[in-house]
């Protein structure tokens, strides 16, 4: 693909909600060994409801669809709806007309910090945060080399994977996952692989 070629936020979001269709299973049985086994019903019911408000929504600019994303899980319970929900509404604010790398970086950035405020979640507390942090990173530090949209995209989805993956090992300070003990170590936060497969549905390649 052209490096130039705009990024359609519609079609991302869409191989986001296929992804999670994909895996809610999987996502349900890491919430199930350290949570409550909620998380892939959770995360499913605020796609669905994400789908409904796209197809009401005629626009297809990033800020209309991401207003529709982050009002969608804002709507949904479990810990990780309104939590999501904040962080897609700075992807919402910042992103114009067009998706740019130093515009995702900003979204990023101020979204990693919403919910790290909110959930008073440092990285290594082993939730989403591990994931979204990193990612953040990896998008200010394209934007600093003034790399296009595509190749930062795949730079901040490695991230969030590499991020979601360390927690696999760690034991949970924040959310259901730290009432279990040692018994969520070995288990990834499926919160943080969420956020390593949004990463990854904006450009659709292989991971890494
Ligand atoms: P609940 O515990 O209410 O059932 P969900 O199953 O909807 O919550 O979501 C669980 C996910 O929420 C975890 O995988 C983790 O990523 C995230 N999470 C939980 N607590 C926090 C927190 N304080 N800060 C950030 N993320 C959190
Ligand atoms: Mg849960
Ligand atoms: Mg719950």
């Amino acid at each position: 693909m052209d490096a130039t070629t705009t990024l359609s936020t519609r079609a991302w979001i869409d191989r986001f909600i296929a992804a999670v269709e994909r895996e809610s299973s999987e996502l349900t049985e890491l919430d199930r060994k350290a949570g409550d086994g909620d998380y892939g019903t959770n995360l499913r019911s605020a796609l669905r409801r994400t789908a409904a408000n796209l197809d009401a929504e005629p626009s297809e600019s990033p800020r209309a669809v991401f207003t529709a994303v982050s009002d969608a899980f804002l709507n949904t319970g479990g810990t990780s709806g309104p939590l999501f929900g904040m962080w897609f509404r700075e992807f919402a604010k910042a992103l114009g007309a067009d998706v740019t790398t130093s515009a995702l970086a900003e979204a990023a950035t101020n979204a990693a910090a919403v919910v790290q405020r909110l959930g008073k979640a440092e990285v290594g507390h082993k939730t989403m945060v591990d994931a979204m942090v990193p990612a953040a990173q990896a998008l200010a530090d394209a934007a600093d080399r003034g790399v296009d949209v595509h190749t930062a995209l795949a730079e901040a989805a490695r991230a969030a994977r590499a991020g979601a993956a360390s927690t696999e090992q760690l034991l949970a300070r924040r959310g259901r996952a730290s009432y279990v003990g040692e018994n969520a170590r070995g288990v990834v936060d499926p919160g943080a692989l969420t956020v390593a497969m949004f990463f990854r549905a904006a450009t659709d390649e292989a991971p890494a």
